[in-house]
């Protein structure tokens, strides 16, 4: 006999999305590939797992991501490999594999799981679902602009425009940083009192990314530091000034945030984040920026790209805190049968129906039961009919139909008449 086990968990972190969010999450997906479609995006499907080296060599040694949150293992082969924290650097690698880099531009998304092994909190998770996109072979800063329109249009398809703002920055060149990097440097160490450990330590590795601490005690120190912007090069103002003309130009309207570096090594020029305070401490539902560098990091030839990921538990939990969405039910009409020849009627009847309208959602009662408990399972459903059959429905081959939303009189019916009642309610349903 079967000892009683204890039942297993999930692992810290990472969540199962339930038949009732998943609606949400067909409702985002859809939208967001409508977006993208209209802008002439094409997906790329990509593996969850890649070699480790790739993610070091790209991601930095010094960054959050790589110093502590990589979910590493060694394979059967011996060989080190990493399930994804990011789809950039595996996006990239797969053009460059293919060849599709060579004389071509190209506009790519991929959506999928990554992780991250972080302290898991509301909006932050170590299994988490991104939205990427990613562009090559275009210097900008016209493509810099069209992405954050696209994402502009999608806040707005979403009903979530009025809830986030837009961060804009431009980190400059490699060389550009090198020097600012300098007057940081002196800069942190006359305040280095006011260093947290964490800063400490990236004084001497990674010192832009003391500007986006989120350390309270830090901040006036922070507000004080040299601005990057002030060491930018002719060539990296102008494309930053064109990027933000567009913007105007299209009515969009972003904020300044000297102190956004990003938290990856490969970000130059243009990066920006779209940030709600509606979420409390994990406000970025979108992150990007431009990567020209990153390519021949990768042993590409020099080339041009851009990209930003979305986090999409972060939007979904925008959308449902404003309630303004209205999913519809995953049933329309649920078919009652009672009794043999009434499940073998319905059986038919149901196919029926499914040939002659497409897209109705029609559920058929399964494992018997009574016309009341089956009244329940209708009602709970959600649909907004019921088909009923009993035997002397059957017999005549009709059924019965019941509106299950509003008041009215249950009514017999022959089937082509009961076809012709449904493919008029689908075709007049509204949208959801
Ligand atoms: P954060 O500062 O919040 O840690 P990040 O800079 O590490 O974000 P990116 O690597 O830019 O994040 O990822 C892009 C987006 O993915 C983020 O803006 C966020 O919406 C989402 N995201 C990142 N990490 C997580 C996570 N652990 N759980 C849920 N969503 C996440
Ligand atoms: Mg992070």
């Amino acid at each position: 006999m079967a000892k009683n086990q204890q039942a297993i968990q999930a692992i810290r972190g990472m969540h199962d999305i339930l038949p009732e969010q998943s609606p949400y999450w067909q409702w985002l997906e859809h939208n967001a590939r409508q977006v993208l479609a209209s802008y002439g995006y094409q997906e790329i499907r990509l593996p969850i797992v890649e070699k480790t080296e790739l993610f070091k060599r790209s991601i930095g040694e010094v960054t959050d991501i790589v110093e502590k949150e990589m979910y590493t293992f060694d394979d059967r082969n011996g060989d080190s490999l990493t399930l994804r924290p990011e789809g950039t650097a595996g996006c990239l690698r797969a053009c460059l594999e293919h060849g599709l880099l060579h004389n071509q531009s190209h506009r790519l998304w991929y959506y999928g799981p990554m992780f991250r092994h972080e302290r898991p909190q509301k909006g932050r998770y170590r299994q988490f679902y991104q939205l990427g996109v990613e562009t090559y072979g275009m210097a900008g800063p016209d493509v810099d602009a069209e992405m954050i329109q696209l994402t502009d249009r999608l806040w707005r398809k979403l009903g979530i425009r009025d809830n986030v703002a837009l961060q804009l920055n431009s980190l400059g060149t490699t060389e550009e940083r090198a020097a600012y990097r300098g007057h940081l440097v002196g800069y942190f160490k006359q305040h280095i009192d006011v260093l947290d450990e964490d800063s400490l330590r990236r004084l001497e590795t990674n010192p832009l990314r003391i500007l986006d601490s989120k350390n309270p005690d830090m901040l006036p120190m922070l507000r004080e530091a040299p601005v990057l912007l002030e060491h930018l090069g002719e060539e990296s103002l102008r494309h930053f000034d064109s990027l933000k003309t567009m913007l105007d130009d299209l009515g969009i309207v972003y904020e300044l945030n000297t102190r956004l570096v990003r938290g990856l090594d490969y970000y130059g020029k243009t990066v920006f984040e779209w940030v709600t305070d509606d979420l409390g401490a994990q406000g970025t539902i979108c992150a990007g920026g431009r990567y020209d560098g990153l390519i021949e990091q990768l042993g590409g030839k020099a080339n041009h790209a851009i990209g930003f990921a979305m986090g999409m538990e972060r939007i979904l939990a925008l959308v449902e805190q404003l309630d303004t969405v209205n999913i519809a039910s995953s049933v329309d009409v649920y078919m009652i049968r009672v009794g043999t020849e009434a499940e073998k009627a319905g059986l038919l009847l149901s196919e029926q129906i499914r040939n002659a309208i497409d897209g109705l959602k029609l559920q058929v009662n399964c494992g018997g039961g009574s016309f009341k408990s089956q009244f329940k399972k209708a009602d709970k459903s959600g649909a907004e009919f019921a088909i009923i059959i009993g035997e002397d429905e059957a017999a005549r081959g009709e059924v019965a139909l019941k509106s299950l939303r509003i008041e009215q009189e249950q009514v017999s019916l022959t089937h082509s008449a009961l076809l012709q009642i449904l493919e008029d309610w689908h075709q007049n349903k509204p949208l959801a």
